[in-house]
């Protein structure tokens, strides 16, 4: 029978949405047991959290004031003690197990399966390649423990449950480094919806042609409760910054509604995209490679037709 451990990501003592949705990965294998790990300086907020999610048998924390902020070079270690037993050892495809997951593998010399997207059984998953363009299934040997990390945009978050599984404390013996320690995080604070879990996102490209002219997205976005979002031509030329860029090197999101605008639908847009549900492009271009994934197209200048929807929506109340 499949064990897995998923290893949980928090953010100011609340479990992140990234969590459940590995979770709903790993209920995919058929009878698997799942638990999952949360490092913390106190875990009781996100424990809690993380019990309730349905198909979780146990939460095990691990509480450290190291773990306050939380660090690959620090939580690897222990994880990798924690992973001994199971099968499976999963995380987020996010930032934070991106960092986390390969560390791991190493520490377990176990192989890893980056970016899973569907699962077939309990040894074969499907994750995209060449930036999307195609889907590849890779199979580990029935036996051989498996390090992976989940693409969340891929899967629902796991119901909550009435029930809460067990929470157990662990403290594993595993020395952590020296030679990382936390000196401070700059994180972009914004009041609009987070990027990776809104459900509307209005995004814009070099079209845009500066910073300035991004407002009129920003005022678009906030009259409907929308995040933004940017190419990489827009975040490289200045227009966006870093952190809203959608695409292969940027965030992978899967909104229920992406509008893009002045975007051209490069192959390394989309596969940020590609799971959105309804998207919507905006370009003067009548043949450009966005219209051929849009399920809206509108060709015409954004500089026109921003202002135009602006008013709709706001006639509209
Ligand atoms: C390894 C690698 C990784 C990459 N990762 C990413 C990534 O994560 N995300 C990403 O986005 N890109 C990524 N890229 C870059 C990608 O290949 C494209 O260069 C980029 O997406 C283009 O951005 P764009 O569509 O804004 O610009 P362009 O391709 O220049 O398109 C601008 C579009 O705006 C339209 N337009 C111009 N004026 C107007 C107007 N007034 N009104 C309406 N439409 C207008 C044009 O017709 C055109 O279609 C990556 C590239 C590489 C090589």
């Amino acid at each position: 029978m499949s064990k897995i451990l998923i290893v949980a990501e928090h953010q100011g003592g609340k479990l992140n949405a990234a969590t459940a949705k590995c979770v709903h990965c790993a209920s995919q294998i058929s009878g698997a047991e799942i638990h999952i790990a949360v490092f913390a300086s106190d875990p009781a907020a996100v424990a809690a959290d993380a019990a309730r999610l349905a198909g979780v048998s146990k939460v095990i924390t691990v509480a450290n004031p190291q773990h306050a902020n939380p660090m690959a070079a620090c939580i690897a270690p222990q994880l990798a003690e924690l992973a001994q037993g199971y099968s499976h050892v999963f995380g987020p495809s996010t930032t934070f197990g991106k960092d986390l997951m390969p560390r791991v593998a190493a520490l377990l010399d176990a192989p890893q399966a980056s970016d899973i997207m569907a699962v077939e059984s309990a040894t074969r998953f499907r994750r995209p390649i060449y930036a999307g363009n195609a889907i590849i299934t890779v199979e580990v040997t029935p036996g051989t423990q498996l390090v992976a990390t989940v693409r969340t945009a891929s899967f629902d978050a796991a119901q909550t449950s009435t029930s809460a599984a067990a929470i157990e404390g662990a403290s594993p013996s595993a020395t952590l480094p020296q030679h990382t320690r936390f000196v401070s995080v700059s994180a972009a604070r914004s009041d609009r919806p987070d990027l990776q879990t809104a459900k509307k996102v209005v995004s814009g490209g070099r079209a845009l042609a500066s910073a300035d002219n991004f407002k009129i997205l920003y005022q678009l976005a906030d009259r409907m409760g929308a995040a933004v979002g940017a190419s990489r031509a827009a975040v490289d030329a200045g227009y966006a910054p870093n952190d809203m860029q959608v695409g292969q090197t940027g965030k992978i999101i899967a909104p229920e509604l992406y509008m893009a605008f002045g975007i051209s639908g490069a192959i390394q847009h989309l596969t940020g995209i590609k799971d959105a549900r309804t998207i919507v492009a905006i370009n003067k271009d009548p043949e450009a490679p966005i219209f051929e994934v849009a399920d809206y197209g509108l060709v015409g200048d954004l500089f026109h037709v921003v202002p135009e929807l602006e008013k709709l929506i706001a006639s509209n109340g």
